[in-house]
Formats: structure tokens, C-alpha cells, sequence
């Protein structure tokens, strides 16, 4: 049994309740009391930049991180008394796969795809490219010809489709290969020695699926899209990991399994002895 815990968590939909779905109002105050035990490392793992991630704290009464892991993977920062101090070894890690290419050549790149409508210039940085596309597009195939004409720059890419589903809006994130969210999980577990078994993810759309099919053992918020719960077990099957996923649901639990609800009956199916430190059933 593990006496500490990395609980590394999405924000937006997963406990943020800025979804279409009710959120149980005991739910947050529970999830905050969770954070606040001495053998929780909270990470938050999003993509939202950094100073987002400070409003969202801040406007939702979210309990503070240790980390953020921001911009889909690609920024990782420690909070250090009132301060956020970038991990730099992490963006020289990732940059690698790019081999130089920069954040503007692969934008010209891609600059003949009528689809793909570029974010705003503070959703971009060095290694995460992002675009809006039309949520009904055909996204097999522009992510196929994306992936096409970025193999002519000889680099190596991950590409992650979202859909924002309040908004109603695509989005694809074109990172390095190794920086995904699971890939700067994976770093922050051994930058502070936390085992697969002392580590939970929480998620609940597209760019949490590397995540979600991989060996770390993984929540679903019971408020996911149908189409993400089907993907993710699919993943975690192809991948041979279906036992590190747990779909929370709405009726074994008091609080039910939207959101931050989800979260902790999560936690309550892989370390049922930490969740009994609160006030949950
Ligand atoms: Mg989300």
C-alpha cells in the first residue's frame, strides 16, 4: 500500500465544471480537503497556459499545485512560495524532436490547409503549434495531411485532436513527439521518484487519451463525451493496459462521477485507504 500520492489532473471538464453537466455542490469542497492531506503531490496537467491556470485557481476555489504541466505538455512548472519556476530541463528535452525547426516554419508549412484557423498568438510557444478547425471536418483526413507535409521537415511530431464541446469547436495541438501530457507525467514522476502505483491521472477529453490508454493508472469523469470513453478503453486495450482505467459512473458513489466527484471516486477504487481520510462515501 502506498502512503503518498502524485494525483496528476486535467482542469476544464475534469474539475472545472464548465461543462454541460451538473456538478454535486459538495464535490469541490471534498476534492479541495483530499488535496490538502499531507500525501498528495497535486499536479494540474492542462492546456491552459500558465497564467490561465492561476485564474482558474483562482475563480473555481481550486486547491494550489505543487506543478502545473501546461500548454498540452509542454511547459512544466514547480510553485516555489508565491513563485512558478519553469523546469527548463524539460524544454530541452522535447526539443530534440524538432531538430531546430521552429515554432513559425512549421506554421508556413501547414499554411495551404483551408481547414486549420491558428489560435490566438498566447496559446502558441516555442514547441506547441494549435489550431481551431470546424468541428464537423473530416479530421482523419487533415490530420493525415498535416502529418504528411510535416514528415517533409524530417521532425518528429505529436499531433492531439480535441473538441471543445461548449464551444463547438476543434482543436489540434502539434507538439514535439515526446511532449505530450503523458510524456511530461512520465518526467515529473521520475523528477520526484513517484512509482506507476504512487501516480493517478485524471482526464476526461482528447488530449488526456495518451494518458488515459497508458499504463498509469487512470480516471474518466463520469461527464466525458461518449466517443472519448469508447476511444480511451480502446486505446487502453490496444495498449494492453485495460485494468489502469476506471470509468467513474453516477451511482456507487454519494457524490455521483461528474467532475471533481469523479476524481475522488476514482482515487477511492485504486487507494481506498487515502480516500477514507475525508469526509467521502
Ligand atoms: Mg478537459
Amino acid at each position: 500500500m502506498t502512503n503518498r500520492l502524485l494525483l496528476c489532473t486535467d482542469m476544464d471538464r475534469t474539475i472545472i465544471p464548465n461543462g454541460n453537466h451538473p456538478e454535486h455542490p459538495d464535490a469541490r469542497a471534498q476534492f479541495r480537503q483530499l488535496c490538502s492531506l499531507p500525501e498528495i503531490t497535486l499536479a494540474y496537467v492542462t492546456g491552459r497556459h500558465l497564467e490561465l491556470v492561476v485564474e482558474a485557481i483562482e475563480r473555481f476555489n481550486l486547491p494550489e499545485p505543487a506543478y502545473v504541466i501546461t500548454d498540452v505538455g509542454t511547459k512544466i512548472y514547480q510553485k516555489t512560495d508565491t513563485n512558478w519556476t519553469e523546469l527548463l530541463s524539460w524544454q530541452e528535452q522535447i526539443a530534440k524532436d524538432w531538430q531546430g525547426q521552429t515554432h513559425n516554419q512549421l506554421q508556413q508549412k501547414l499554411r495551404g490547409l483551408p481547414e486549420l484557423k491558428i489560435q490566438e498568438r498566447c496559446k502558441q510557444n516555442d514547441y506547441k503549434l494549435s489550431y481551431y478547425l470546424p468541428v464537423n471536418s473530416d479530421h482523419t483526413n487533415i490530420l493525415k495531411q498535416v502529418d504528411q507535409l510535416l514528415m517533409q521537415l524530417g521532425i518528429a511530431t505529436s499531433l492531439i485532436m480535441s473538441i471543445d464541446e461548449p464551444e463547438q469547436v476543434g482543436l489540434l495541438d502539434i507538439l514535439p513527439q515526446n511532449a505530450t501530457k503523458l510524456h511530461a507525467i512520465e518526467f515529473l514522476q521520475k523528477y520526484l521518484d513517484f512509482g506507476l502505483e504512487e501516480t493517478i491521472f485524471c482526464g476526461d477529453s482528447g488530449n488526456d487519451l495518451p494518458v488515459l490508454g497508458s499504463q498509469i493508472p487512470s480516471v474518466l469523469v463520469a461527464n466525458a463525451d461518449e466517443n472519448i470513453k469508447k476511444q480511451a478503453f480502446e486505446l487502453a486495450e490496444k495498449n494492453g493496459w485495460p485494468r489502469a482505467l476506471y470509468l467513474a459512473n453516477q451511482k456507487s458513489f454519494t457524490l455521483g462521477g461528474n467532475y471533481s466527484a469523479g476524481v475522488l471516486q476514482g482515487i477511492s477504487f485504486y487507494l481506498p485507504e487515502i480516500i477514507k481520510k475525508v469526509r467521502v462515501s
